[in-house]
């Protein structure tokens, strides 16, 4: 295909502000989809994706769309839309020229598309702002495109209106792909360079990558090469999706699609790495490419401990299908075996693990989530812990914690509430712009820790739901962190071990012991637990003593009554786990895990 009628572009949007809806609708203006195949949010393929309303994979379709009197190729790539997927949105908009400002015309902008927004801006992408749903009798367009207006540095006039739902504004908005982006320019002589913007594990084809040609053409049956790694792989097939995969006799400069070389795993075909030919190979790799980075750790174990080797398994099966995914082996004294595993944040958590337990039907069990923290020992070796159990006993200089920039956008009653809950939350403010009259965007430096667990659900208490927030993560400062163990008769249980600023440490302790001297039951001897940073005990609970004896209850009499009470003590003794001299029922530590 000529350069000359190739359009690149995604849709930049909140969560629910439409974007699956006027993909659809796109599709079957385009004609790509007949309408008795039309389902509701056909690009959204996973399950879970579907339930949650989210995008998690990205992927590019090619729509014919003529404007007069010539044919172009419409490229439309998919960006994922939470916050814990920022690189692969970059990717997603480094493959683009131009973008879709999608804002719900009841709602205005939001915090995380205002941040993609930006990042669209600085990669140089020609930006189409959009209001949709105006359909809704709540929409007010006028207020929400003086508002984009404002942002972007457009007329509010230039602003399109439409609607996914009924269709309004549609085939204007794809007229205006067709003006406003430009076609895309490479060199067609240079040897081949494509970017892996998307890399998908199919159970039946293997890898399938997306890529973005830039420079040279790749062809059916060549041999490629992955720039950051050296590995060679033949090409078995290369096409296009329209939405369902075509082949085709190669990809020129401009051209998206996507490519199966036969690989298993997502790590040898990496977003953001560059493919170029193993024959004529090119010097230089296209910048931006990363190496995913786990910013949030936690231990994952089976409640039934002969589940291990199935989780292991399961691991092993999503880690092919996601390049963020890190983990190794663990054992907990509470908990039994399992795994420490590394995640993008809290919601590529909540992912993980909901998938384990759909698709594997595993029930699992996971600590308390931590960030990394860079520990530097008296005699200045440095620790990288990623569980509270790794950090080092002794003396120590200091300890490092990740930092993030956050950026919260709020109708202007709420920036008080705000203020209080940063401050609280050890964050310092970088600046407030006003968005409009009612509506401020606020930035704050904040500790990664701070933000990764219940700070979204504090804020939008805080604020009505009015609130929305973007964060990514933003360098290191070394705080007063301590670690405070939690210890049943003396003996640490590893599981509620935690990191924490000296100034929460006391607040750890006291809700741990308390929770724990309500869930274990007592013992024959009276049971302390204490909750202590090093040797100094900072909270203490008693679990008084009792003399338990099934057998009393029985009168002497009944033999088989006795022998058959006798053996369902021994069954309940398998669930339990021995901490130091202490039975405690596996129960009691993952209900202690679990509530909150
Ligand atoms: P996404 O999260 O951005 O992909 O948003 P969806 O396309 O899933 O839409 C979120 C919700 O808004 C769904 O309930 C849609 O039916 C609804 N919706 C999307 N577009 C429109 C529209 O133009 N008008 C109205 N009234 N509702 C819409
Ligand atoms: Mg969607």
């Amino acid at each position: 295909t000529d350069p000359a009628v190739i359009r690149n572009f995604c849709i930049i949007a909140h969560i629910d502000h439409g974007k699956s809806t006027l993909a659809d609708r796109m599709l079957q203006s385009t004609g790509v989809v007949q309408p008795r195949d039309m389902k509701a949010q056909y690009l959204d393929r996973m399950d879970i994706e579907r339930e949650r309303g989210i995008t998690i994979k990205s992927q590019a379709v090619r729509m014919p769309w003529s404007l007069n009197g010539t044919d172009f190729a419409l490229n439309m790539i998919d960006t994922p839309g939470h916050v814990d997927f920022t690189y692969e949105v970059s990717r997603s908009l480094a493959a683009c020229e131009g973008a879709i400002l999608l804002v719900d015309a009841a709602q205005g902008i939001e915090a995380q598309t205002l941040a993609n927004l930006y990042l669209a801006m600085e990669n140089d992408l020609a930006i189409i702002p959009v209001l949709n749903k105006i359909d809704l009798p709540s929409a007010d367009p006028d207020r929400y495109a003086a508002e984009i207006a404002g942002l972007i540095g457009c007329e509010p006039e230039d602003i399109l209106r439409v609607s996914g739902k009924t269709g309004v504004g549609v085939e204007e908005l794809l007229d205006r792909v067709v003006e406003a982006i430009p076609a895309p320019t490479g060199n067609p002589d240079a040897p081949a360079r494509a970017m892996i913007f998307d890399s998908v594990y199919d159970t039946y084809r293997g890898v399938v990558t997306y890529v973005r040609v830039v420079d040279g053409k790749l062809s059916p049956r060549e041999k490629i090469r992955m720039m950051s790694t050296g590995a060679t792989h033949e090409l078995l097939e290369i096409g296009v999706s329209s939405p369902e995969p075509k082949p085709s006799k190669g990809l020129s400069v401009g051209e998206v699609g996507y490519l199966i070389t036969g690989v298993k795993d997502v790590r040898q075909s990496k977003v953001g790495d560059t493919v170029t030919g193993a024959g004529n190979p090119a010097q230089e790799q296209i910048g931006g490419y990363e190496d995913p980075k786990p910013m949030v750790f936690s231990g994952l174990y089976p409640i039934d401990g002969s589940d291990y080797p199935v989780l292991r398994d399961a691991l092993d099966k999503l880690k092919l299908n996601d390049a963020a995914l890190v983990y190794e082996p663990e054992t907990s004294v509470a908990l039994g075996f399992g795994f420490r595993v590394g995640f993008l944040g809290l919601l590529h958590l909540e992912i993980i693990r909901e998938r384990l337990e759909r698709e594997f039907n595993l029930d699992l069990i996971s600590t308390a989530p931590n960030v990394v923290y860079e520990v530097t020992k008296e005699d200045k070796t440095v620790v990288t812990v990623t569980n509270p159990s790794e950090f080092p006993e002794g003396k120590i200089n200091e300890v490092a914690e990740p930092m993030a920039s956050a950026t919260i956008i709020v109708p202007s009653e709420f920036i008080g509430s705000v203020m209080e809950l940063c401050q609280g939350k050890r964050g310092q403010m970088k600046g407030m712009d006003y968005l409009s009259e009612e509506r401020v965007e606020i930035r704050y430096w904040i500790p990664l820790a701070e933000i990764v667990f219940d700070f979204f659900d504090l804020l939008k208490s805080r604020t009505k739901g009015y609130a929305s927030l973007d964060w990514k993560a933003d360098g290191e400062q070394t705080s007063d962190l301590v670690k405070v163990d939690i210890l049943l008769q003396g003996e640490t249980v590893d599981a509620f071990s935690s990191i924490t600023h000296k100034d929460n440490a006391y607040a750890y302790g006291v809700m741990m012991t308390g929770k724990l001297k309500e869930l274990i039951p007592r013992q024959q001897y009276e049971v302390p637990i204490q909750a202590a940073i090093g040797s100094r005990i900072i909270a203490r609970e008693n679990i008084r003593a009792i003399r338990k004896d099934v057998l009393s209850k029985c009168y002497g009499g009944d033999i088989s009554r006795k022998r058959k009470l006798l053996e369902k003590q021994k069954e309940g003794k398998k669930r339990m786990k021995m901490v130091g001299r202490v039975e405690v029922p596996q129960e009691a530590f993952i209900a202690a895990l679990s509530s909150d």
